[in-house]
């Protein structure tokens, strides 16, 4: 599938762009923006309309073995606020394509809270708090809360868009159990259950992509 070219700003390397499944995955995350309306990929892809504009040259994606446990990881170069966006290489040929995709998009939401705090942090956090309701919050180090509290709903549909791509669709619980997982948060044992139920029904349709 040849790469959207509405998306020409974000810089992959050499790894990420010679694996086959990784490229089939983002290429699919990219066209989804571009079939679809869909406010979260299109936010990060496109400058948006929400006051936190986003430049797409201010993230790149790589792919290598990662020491952690961790799918990927979202470095931040402190000099030019660059944020590198590292895919484990360990981890992704037993990932089915949306938890790739999950992962992908996972990882652009950290990229897009930090940068909105540094471009904009008062307008960022005028609408966290608002969102939660309070007065006052950490900012610092409470971006996965955010992403729970904020992001979840666009993430199910960004994954059931890119899931549609491949002529795929599965419940809306499914969706969101891959869109909670790796939040690091303390998770019910239901919601446990969930997110072990929803991945293993998304692999053993096929680890390949497509
Ligand atoms: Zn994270």
């Amino acid at each position: 599938m040849p790469i959207c070219t509405c998306a020409p700003e974000i810089e992959l390397s050499p790894d990420f762009k010679n694996n086959v499944k990784i490229m089939c995955v983002y290429s699919n995350l990219v066209g989804t923006a571009s079939r679809n309306y869909n406010p979260l990929v299109i936010n990060f892809l496109t400058n948006f309309s929400d006051g936190l504009s986003f430049n797409p040259g201010d993230v790149t994606f790589d792919l290598k073995s990662l020491d952690n446990t961790e799918s990927a990881t979202c470095t931040r170069n402190e000099y030019n606020d660059i944020c590198t966006i590292t895919l484990n290489q360990s981890y992704i040929n037993n990932r089915a394509p949306v938890e790739l995709a999950k992962t992908m998009m996972h990882e652009i939401l950290h990229a897009k809270i930090f940068h909105s705090k540094l471009v904009a942090p008062d307008l960022f956090e005028t609408m966290f708090l608002k969102y939660l309701g309070e007065t006052t919050g950490n900012f610092g180090t409470d971006e996965h809360q955010f992403i729970l509290n904020y992001y979840i709903p666009p993430m199910i549909r960004f994954l059931k868009d890119f899931d549609s791509s491949f002529g795929n669709s599965a419940p809306d619980d499914f969706y969101k159990a891959i869109a909670i997982s790796g939040l690091g948060l303390k998770y019910s044992a239901s919601e446990l259950e969930q997110i072990m139920t929803a991945q293993n029904f998304f692999r053993s349709r096929g680890l390949n992509c497509p």
